[in-house]
């Protein structure tokens, strides 16, 4: 006999007061957008002065051809960050206050994009999320990694108002960043893991629709793995449209929970620890051969995918101690223990030992 879930076992699964979803509203990826760029900010209706946000080497790669593009029609000038920390990003609101800056154009990776994203939250001003590189899935989220006092902090902010990715500039930026890029996505496999367990043990919320959007993503990267290795334009759209896809699951979700799991903890732990870590999509690419390896996973298509795209798959190609990277697992899970993972209930060193073993990471 069908048993129909009464209204009663459905709350269980709705959140009925979650908050609002927040996309973006344009979303460019293609060759020579920024020659077009004012048609793009006029489509979004912006209108008044702005500032353009980047670095010492972003505002070369592309900050100065925006400046020269976007004068004929707005007010603007640049500001560079010296760093990636919430005093930055409180300078920065500052200044927009000052100056009566109407939006932002965040021209940059992952610092120059936390900086404008979190400033512009600050200031309750619109800012356009334009990568230089396609390294990590914050291009388009709705969260900012940002440096506090002590340590890092991921901090809610406002999704991009919109997203303009040049593929020409983004396939021109070293190889190893677009790998990196590919990778974090490829860990949704495992973010994903982690948050069904934590629905099925603790009972925490899930968005079926994050879900499905995630792993569509990461799967799209498994898929394309010998496209994304050639370092073409073409992986670089490909990897550059899977950052924006997944940064959608995040907003859906309202959390980094469909792109962020256990074995980003591992990597913040790194990040910790090391004075030279290897890039982010790199570190959390190998912890989640490990952490697909616990969950009993399929750790193999992991690897393969990674190794594949030419990201690293053993300690010896990242460079990390053994001892470290141990520490790292058993250690996981006090980054951000309100988040329930694979590792939550803890890892013994013997079995951390032995997962890297098995899954070939001390090859
Ligand atoms: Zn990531």
């Amino acid at each position: 006999m069908i048993k129909l879930l009464t209204p009663l076992k459905l709350g269980f699964f709705m959140r009925l007061d979650r908050p609002a979803i927040e996309l973006p509203r344009l979303i460019e990826v293609r060759s020579s957008v920024i020659e077009e760029i004012n048609l793009s900010l006029k489509r979004l209706n912006l209108k008044g002065s702005c500032i353009l946000v980047a670095d010492e080497i972003t505002i070369k790669i592309l900050g100065e051809k925006i400046m020269e593009v976007v004068k004929e029609e707005f007010d603007v000038e640049a500001l560079l960050i010296s760093e990636a920390t919430i005093e930055e990003a409180k300078r920065f609101h500052q200044i927009y206050s000052e100056k009566n800056t109407n939006f932002v154009l965040a021209v940059g990776g992952g610092r120059v994009i936390d900086v404008a994203k979190y400033s512009s939250y600050l200031s309750n001003i619109p800012f356009i999320s334009i990568p230089t590189v396609a390294s990590h899935d914050g291009i388009s989220s709705p969260r900012a990694s940002l440096l506090g006092i002590d340590k890092k902090h991921s901090l809610l902010a406002h999704s991009p108002f919109g997203v303009i990715a040049d593929i020409d500039v983004i396939s021109n930026a070293p190889k190893r960043f677009t790998i990196s890029g590919c990778a974090d996505i490829i860990c949704n496999k495992t973010a994903v893991l982690d948050w069904e367990l934590s629905n099925r043990i603790t009972g925490e919320h899930i968005s079926h629709y994050s879900v499905a959007l995630s792993n569509m993503t990461a799967e799209t990267m498994i898929k394309s793995a010998d496209i994304i290795a050639t370092n073409t334009k073409e992986a670089a759209y490909t990897v550059m449209k899977g950052l924006i896809t997944s940064s959608m699951s995040m907003c859906i979700a309202g959390s980094s929970r469909p792109a962020s799991g256990a074995e980003h903890m591992i990597s913040h732990v790194l990040e910790d620890v090391l004075e030279k870590p290897a890039l982010h999509g790199e570190q959390c690419g190998i912890a989640s051969i490990v952490t697909m390896y616990l969950h009993g996973g399929d750790w193999l298509r992991i690897r393969k995918a990674l190794q594949t795209i030419g990201a690293p798959i053993t300690l010896k190609e990242i460079g990390i101690d053994e001892d470290v990277f141990v520490d790292a697992i058993v250690n996981a899970n006090s980054v951000r223990p309100d988040r329930f993972t694979i590792l939550s209930s803890g890892i013994t060193k013997k079995a951390a030992i032995a997962a890297l073993s098995e899954t070939g990471l001390l090859n």
